[in-house]
């Protein structure tokens, strides 16, 4: 396709994904708050904007990948922000993992002044951006779905339509909620292994194959050396930082209490990490809450 993406947030996630539409041969513009990211993205063969604003004005498509929403409400929203500035008809996907809400209302902003919006959060994590292998969790129009589906296809593997605006965000924050609980309960079964005296490569290798076997064992081994190329071999750096799982886990609480439903576990699990947090933990990867169990 000869068409201009504009991809605003360079960040862990959003870089990698950009590395995915050159690798493709698409033409993209992007922006971030941090130079350095403009700067790394522009080496690769995107071209710098000097703002959002200035990216959105020349593309087809705008893809947004920013930290929470107050982030995206005021790249949409504000008195600045870019929806006035999109030619006709453009699509504008927004890949953050934000409220159903917000997305609702910056969708149905997008959608007023004639253009198209799809929420489409991911899971995958920083080596699935990497690999071109993220899930794509879709909320939209079915119009507005089938419009990005070749785009984000360059980024992923599975793309999965969960329902209208906002449902994408919904199913999206449902999967975190579980990863949360996921990544504690292996890292309180690995730390009571070792505290027995136990090898926990050896213990992961059998779990693997046993029914505690998960996600973060094949894909995100919370203890240091057990894999290679995961944030806990790597001193919890880069990956899924700490805040931003608080932060899923507080919209998994307040989805909870909006419609009344039992969460003990992830009541526990952000009990956990906001502990964790508190010890100035914010920026480190969320497996390092292994750390939180038991020595390293
Ligand atoms: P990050 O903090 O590493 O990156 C966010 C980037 O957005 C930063 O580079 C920041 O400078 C930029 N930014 C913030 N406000 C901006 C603005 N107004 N204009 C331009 N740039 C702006 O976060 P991340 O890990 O890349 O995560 C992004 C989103 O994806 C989050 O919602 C997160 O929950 C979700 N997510 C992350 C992972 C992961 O493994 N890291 C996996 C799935 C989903």
């Amino acid at each position: 396709t000869s068409k201009k993406i504009a991809f605003i947030g360079l960040g862990n996630m959003g870089a990698p994904m950009v590395d995915n539409l050159l690798s493709h041969q698409l033409d993209v513009v992007v922006f971030d708050l941090v130079p350095e990211a403009v700067q790394r993205a522009c080496d690769k063969g995107a071209t710098a904007a000097t703002d959002a604003r200035q990216a959105v004005r020349q593309a087809d498509i705008v893809i947004s990948m920013l930290p929470a929403a107050a982030h995206v409400k005021s790249l949409y929203l504000s008195d600045t922000g870019i929806i006035a500035q999109a030619r006709p008809d453009t699509l504008f996907i927004d890949s953050s993992t934000i409220d159903a809400s917000t997305a609702k209302l910056v969708g149905e902003a997008v959608e007023q002044a004639g253009h198209q919006f799809v929420d489409a959060p991911v899971s995958g994590g920083t080596a699935g951006a990497a690999a071109g292998t993220l899930t794509f969790i879709m909320g939209g129009h079915d119009t507005a779905i089938e419009r990005a589906r070749p785009i984000l296809a360059c980024m992923g593997k599975n793309l999965f339509h969960a329902g209208p605006m906002g449902a994408g965000q919904i199913a999206k924050i449902c999967n975190n909620m579980l990863l949360a609980v996921l990544m504690a309960g292996t890292s309180e079964a690995l730390q009571l292994a070792i505290a027995n005296g136990l090898d926990p490569k050896v213990v992961s290798d059998i779990m693997l194959q046993s029914s505690g076997c998960n996600w973060t064992l094949q894909k995100y081994n919370p203890c240091p050396e057990v894999m290679a190329n995961v944030p806990s071999s790597n001193d919890y750096a880069g990956g899924f930082m700490v805040k931003l799982m608080n932060k899923d886990l507080s919209l998994a609480m307040d989805a909870a209490g909006a419609t009344g439903s039992a969460t003990p576990m992830a009541s526990a699990a952000q009990g956990l990490y906001r502990l964790h947090q508190l010890q100035g933990n914010q920026d480190k990867d969320f497996s390092s809450i292994f750390t939180l169990f038991g020595k390293l």
